[in-house]
């Protein structure tokens, strides 16, 4: 059967197939601990989900426009004015099926077949295969644990050529937790303006931050980074959202329009009555960002404690997101057959690193009860205590 080219470089999501598989076993009884997942644990907040069910009673069930309710583009830039310090208008929000998608649109509106996008891996699974799909050509700049997987000036610089048309940077990161610096950010911008690359700037872990580390948005540095830049964030993580798939990108005027454009002949408006939840999410005063916040980082805690008693295992400490991106080399396993073994015999998922770009690591989400993560653990401790002896 013969199916389009573009399908041929792409692999499926390691990240969601491994998350599926823990689902399936527990739904077969196997008693499965999943650190598969980077979805929280916590149920939406209340007052997001009866504004969503309100809008429903009230038959608010058409289509709204393609970017997005004018209410909630609003309340978007309103946002990244107050928490960014980024000045959008309205109209330079999309709101998209997730933050997911937003990244896609982003790379689809400003990447030509033949282009190159820097990626420093570890990277979240999905941005080589965007890129891919986009016809584009994904560029890996390794980085190291001894420099906190971020990447530096001097590799990025490397990594330039005449077809670099984006970056993408990602923090806090998933997988690792790693979160640049303003300083690290602003050296990183430097040399992307000077070539005028595009920077996509997914910054979805934004609030999930620990240690008293600060976010910052790389558009909100000059007008040439804001030109350059395209803001990504969303809903699912910080408000529990996954399942409603809400995100969105902010841009540079034509460059919102052209997404604008393409998801109007692709998905339409995100779920009209979702939109509405998200509008309370940011309008509503509330606490529940970061009463989960809090309850991540006793679990981040917690985790690496776990962690650090386990011989043959080395970490770096994350500081933000809800991952642990461990290093089980010393085991002499790749992270596919580490992982492999771990579900089979210990029953435990977690995701090989491999899917990120690192096959010397594998990725524990801790969006899970500490009960969990204390059980998980035990069993990760006793496997490994096992491949040793
Ligand atoms: N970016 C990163 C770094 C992610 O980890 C994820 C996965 N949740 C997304 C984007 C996509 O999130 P969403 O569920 O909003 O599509
Ligand atoms: N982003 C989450 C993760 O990395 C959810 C799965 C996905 O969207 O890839 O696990």
């Amino acid at each position: 059967m013969q199916l389009a080219e573009r399908t041929q470089k792409i692999a499926p999501s390691l990240t969601l197939s491994v998350d599926s598989k823990a689902k399936y076993l527990k739904s077969e009884g196997v008693d499965v601990i999943g650190f598969g997942a980077g979805e929280p644990d916590f149920d939406t907040p209340d007052h997001i989900k009866l504004a969503a069910a309100q809008a429903l009673a009230e038959g608010f069930t058409k289509y709204t426009p393609a970017a997005g309710m004018p209410e909630l583009r609003q309340a978007i830039a309103e946002k990244l004015k107050n928490d960014n310090h980024i000045d959008y208008k309205p109209s330079q929000v999309v709101v998209t099926c997730g933050a997911k998608h937003a990244c896609y649109n982003a790379i689809m509106a400003v990447c030509d077949p033949g282009d190159e996008v820097v990626i420093p891996a570890p990277y979240w699974t999905s941005y080589p295969e965007m890129a891919r799909l986009a016809g584009a050509e994904p560029y890996i700049v390794e980085t190291t644990e001894e420099n906190g997987w971020k990447m530096t000036a001097a590799e990025f610089q490397n990594a330039i050529s005449p077809r670099t048309r984006m970056v993408i940077l990602n923090t806090p990161s998933n997988p690792t937790g790693a979160v640049y610096s303003e300083q690290e950010l602003a050296e990183l911008v430097e040399v992307a303006l000077e070539d005028d690359i595009y920077i996509l700037s997914d910054e979805i872990y934004e609030k999930t931050i620990y240690d008293g580390e600060k976010h910052i948005s790389v558009a909100s540095f000059s007008k040439k980074a804001y030109d350059l830049t395209l803001t990504v964030n969303g809903f699912s993580k910080s408000y529990a959202m996954t399942g409603w798939r809400l995100g969105y990108v902010a841009a540079a005027e034509p460059i919102a329009k052209v997404i604008d454009t393409i998801q109007g002949h692709t998905t339409s408006n995100p779920t009209s009555f979702a939109q509405k939840g998200a509008l309370a999410a940011l309008k509503e005063p509330s606490t529940c960002v970061e009463d989960m916040v809090k309850e991540f980082d006793a679990r981040r805690k917690l985790i690496m404690k776990k962690l650090s008693e386990i011989p043959g295992i080395s970490c770096v400490e994350p500081k933000g997101a809800f991952y642990v991106f461990p290093n089980i080399s010393s085991f002499g396993l790749s992270s596919t057959d580490f992982c492999t073994k771990l579900l089979d015999e210990k029953q435990v998922a977690a995701v090989p690193g491999i899917a990120f770009g690192d096959d010397r690591c594998i990725r524990l989400s801790y969006a899970c009860s500490q009960e969990t993560i204390e059980n998980g653990l035990q069993r990760i401790s006793a496997f490994c205590a096992k491949l040793k002896s």
